[in-house]
C-alpha cells in the first residue's frame, strides 16, 4: 500500500484560493499566514505517512471487540495498536487545533481541519471517524452550550482526553428525526433520560477515559414533529467518576469501516444537561451536522486520493498487451506497463481529474465557513454563509458518491487484483461506501439543495453563485489562454439556469417534480461547480513553468472535455420530469 500526502496539491489550492489575502487577514488567525498552516499541515502528514497509515488494515482485520460482562458494564475494545496510535495523535495537537485557546485549543482557521482532515482519512478513515466526530460535539458545546458546560466538557474534549459522539438515530427513526422516542425529563438540576439509540459511532470504546454523547431527546411537554426534539449533553462519567447510565448494548458488524465501533446505546435514567434552547435541539444540531457533512464529503476525496495513488502504482508496473503505438514500446519487455493503453488512463484521468477539483471546491467551502464566522464585515460573513450553505450538501452528495466511483474505478485499474486483500483497494471501496448513507443519505442531501436551499432568502443563494461565475466569465472571456475553460463554464451555466427555472415552474406546480429532479439536480450543480474550480485553477496556473501548473491544465482540459459532459445529462434528466417513475403502481414495481 502507498501513500503520500498530497503537501504540494494543498499548497497549491491555498495560493490559487487567495487564502493569504482573505482567511490569513482575519485578525484572529495572523499566526495562520499559508505558511505556517502548512508547514503543521506537513507535520501531520509526515504523523500519518509513518504511523498511521500502516494501522488502516489491521483495524479492519483485526476489528472490535464487544465484553458484554465488563468491570462497570459493556465494553467495546478497539484493535490493539490504536491505544498507542490515539495517544500519538492526540499528542500532536490534532484533536483541538481549531479550537479557541482559552479552551487549550490550537485556534487554527476551520480550513486547516479540512487540509489535515484529508490526510488522515485517507491514512485511516475507521479510526480517524472518532476525532472528526468529536470536533463536532466540541464545536456545538461552544457554540450552544452554557458557561458551566463549556468550562466543564471542553478542555478535556480539546486536549483528546475525552471524545465526543453524536446519537440521533432510533430504530424507527434515522432520516425522519421527528419520530424520536428518548425521553428527557427535568431532575432537580439536570435532566433523566430513557430510550435507545441505534449506530452511534464511536458511541463506546477504549480509548479515552470518557465519552461525551450529544444526544437528541423531547421534554415532556415537547410538541410533536422535529419542532419538539432538544439537546442534550450526557456524559459516560460523572463529575464525581461513577457510571452515568448510558451502556453499549451490542456492536454492529459492517460491510466496512470495521474498526470504528457503530454501536446501539441504551439510556437507562441516563443524566444529562440541556445544551440551548429547549425544542431547539435540531438547530444546535444542525451545527454539529454540517460541520461533520462537510468533512463525509471529505471522506469520498480522501479515499479517492488513496486509491488514485495506489491504482497510478499498480498501473507503473503490470505489464500486459503491447501499446498501438510501436514508439512506446518497452523494447525489453515482451508486454508494456498498463499506464501505456488509453483504456487505462481513461479511469485514471476520471479519478484524478474529478478528486482534484472536488478537492479545490471542499477547501474553497472550508475558507468561507472560516469568512462565515469570523470575517469583521457582515457583508462578507452573510454571503460566505450562503455559498457555505448551498454547497454542503453538494461536497457531502457528490463527492462521496464520486468517491465510491472512484474507488470503484480505481481496483479497476488492478484487475483481478484489485479483487483480492492482497491490495489495499477491496477495502477503500468497502470502507467508502457508507460516506453515501450517513449524515444524511445522498438522496436527502438532493432533497435539502432542492427544498431547502434554492428557495431559501428567496432564492439568493443560488443567485449569488450564478452572479460569481458570471463575473468570473465576464472578466475572462476574451482570455484565449484559458478559452478551452470559458466555454464549457458558460455551457454549464447555461444548462444550470434552465433547470433551475424548469425546477422553479415544475416543482412550483406539482412538488414531486421537485422531489423526483433532485439528485440528477444536485449532480448538475455539482459538475458546474467543479467546472468553476477548474476554470480558476487554468486562470491560476496558464503561463506558469512549474510542473504542477502544466500538471493543472493537462487535467482540467481532460475534466472539461470528458467529466463535464455529463452535465448535459444531468440537464436533460431533470427536465424529464416525474412521470416515467410516478406513473408506476406500487403492484407494477
Ligand atoms: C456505520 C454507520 C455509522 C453511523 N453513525 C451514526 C452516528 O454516529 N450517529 C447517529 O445518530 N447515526 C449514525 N448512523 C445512522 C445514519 O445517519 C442513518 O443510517 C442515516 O441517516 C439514514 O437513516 P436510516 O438508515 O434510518 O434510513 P431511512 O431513513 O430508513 O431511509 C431509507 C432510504 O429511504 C430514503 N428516504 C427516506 N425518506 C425519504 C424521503 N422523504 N424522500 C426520499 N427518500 C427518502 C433514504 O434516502 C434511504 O435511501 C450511522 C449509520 C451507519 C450505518
Amino acid at each position: 500500500m502507498s501513500y503520500k500526502s498530497p503537501i504540494e496539491d494543498l499548497k497549491y489550492n491555498l495560493s490559487m484560493l487567495d487564502y493569504s489575502n482573505t482567511i490569513g487577514s482575519i485578525e484572529r488567525f495572523k499566526e495562520y499566514d499559508a505558511d505556517t498552516l502548512m508547514s503543521a499541515v506537513g507535520e501531520i502528514g509526515k504523523l500519518n505517512e509513518q504511523e498511521v497509515v500502516e494501522t488502516n488494515k489491521i483495524g479492519d482485520r483485526e476489528g472490535l471487540k464487544f465484553v458484554p460482562d465488563g468491570a462497570e458494564g459493556p465494553e467495546v475494545h478497539t484493535p490493539e495498536v490504536y491505544k498507542k496510535l490515539y495517544k500519538t495523535v492526540r499528542d500532536s495537537g490534532y484533536v483541538g487545533a481549531t479550537m479557541p485557546t482559552e479552551f487549550g485549543g490550537g485556534g487554527a482557521p476551520f480550513t486547516t481541519a479540512i487540509l489535515s482532515g484529508e490526510i488522515g482519512i485517507a491514512s485511516n478513515m475507521a479510526f480517524y471517524m472518532g476525532p472528526g466526530l468529536s470536533h463536532g460535539a466540541m464545536k456545538t458545546i461552544l457554540k450552544k452550550g452554557s458557561d458551566e458546560l463549556k468550562q466543564k466538557y471542553l478542555p478535556k474534549l480539546v486536549s483528546g482526553e475525552w471524545m465526543g459522539t453524536m446519537c440521533l438515530t432510533e430504530p424507527q427513526c434515522g432520516t425522519d428525526l421527528g419520530l424520536i422516542k428518548t425521553t428527557a425529563n427535568p431532575i432537580d438540576d439536570h435532566y433523566e433520560l430513557n430510550g435507545q439509540k441505534i449506530w452511534i459511532s464511536f458511541g463506546e470504546h477504549d480509548l479515552t477515559e470518557n465519552i461525551i454523547h450529544l444526544v437528541l431527546a423531547k421534554l415532556p411537554d415537547a410538541p410533536d414533529g422535529i419542532k419538539g426534539i432538544s439537546l442534550f449533553l450526557v456524559p459516560k462519567r460523572l463529575e464525581d467518576n461513577s457510571r452515568n447510565q448510558i451502556f453499549c448494548g451490542g456492536l454492529e458488524h459492517k460491510l466496512g469501516i470495521n474498526s470504528s465501533p457503530t454501536c446501539v446505546m441504551n439510556l437507562d435514567n441516563a443524566k444529562g444537561w440541556l445544551v440551548g434552547d429547549k425544542h431547539k435541539g435540531m438547530e444546535a444540531m444542525f451545527l454539529m451536522m454540517n460541520d461533520a457533512r462537510l468533512k463525509v464529503g471529505l471522506q469520498g476525496i480522501a479515499m479517492s486520493e488513496i486509491a488514485y495513488q495506489n491504482a497510478l502504482e499498480f498501473a507503473k508496473e503490470r505489464k500486459q498487451m503491447r501499446s498501438v503505438v510501436k514508439e512506446k514500446q518497452d523494447k525489453d519487455s515482451k508486454a508494456d506497463n498498463i499506464i501505456v493503453h488509453p483504456d487505462v488512463r481513461r479511469m485514471l484521468m476520471n479519478v484524478k481529474s474529478t478528486t482534484e477539483a472536488m478537492r479545490a471546491l471542499c477547501i474553497y467551502t472550508a475558507m468561507k465557513i472560516d469568512l462565515a464566522e469570523d470575517h469583521p464585515d457582515e457583508k462578507v460573513r452573510e454571503s460566505a454563509e450562503d455559498f457555505a450553505a448551498l454547497m454542503t450538501p453538494i461536497v457531502k452528495a457528490y463527492c462521496t458518491d464520486r468517491g465510491f466511483q472512484n474507488c470503484s474505478e480505481s481496483l479497476q485499474v488492478l484487475g483481478g487484483s484489485g479483487f483480492t486483500q492482497e491490495y489495499p483497494l477491496e477495502q477503500y471501496l468497502r470502507d467508502v461506501r457508507i460516506t453515501q448513507i450517513y449524515e444524511g443519505t445522498n438522496g436527502i442531501q438532493a432533497l435539502d439543495l432542492v427544498g431547502r436551499k434554492l428557495t431559501m432568502h428567496k432564492g439568493r443563494l443560488l443567485q449569488n453563485f450564478q452572479k460569481e461565475v458570471q463575473q468570473f466569465l465576464s472578466e475572462n472571456k476574451d482570455d484565449d489562454d484559458i478559452k478551452q475553460f470559458i466555454v464549457p463554464l458558460q455551457n454549464a451555466l447555461k444548462e444550470v439556469t434552465a433547470s433551475t427555472m424548469w425546477l422553479m415552474q415544475n416543482g412550483m406546480q406539482d412538488p414531486e417534480n421537485a422531489l423526483a429532479s433532485a439528485s440528477d439536480y444536485l449532480n448538475l450543480l455539482a459538475l458546474m461547480s467543479l467546472t468553476y474550480m477548474w476554470a480558476r485553477m487554468a486562470k491560476y496556473s496558464v503561463g506558469k513553468n512549474e510542473p504542477i501548473h502544466k500538471n493543472k491544465i493537462k487535467t482540467g482540459t481532460y475534466f472539461v472535455e470528458k467529466v463535464m459532459p455529463e452535465l448535459v445529462m444531468y440537464s436533460q434528466k431533470v427536465q424529464a420530469g416525474k412521470s416515467s417513475m410516478m406513473e408506476m403502481d406500487v403492484a407494477e414495481f
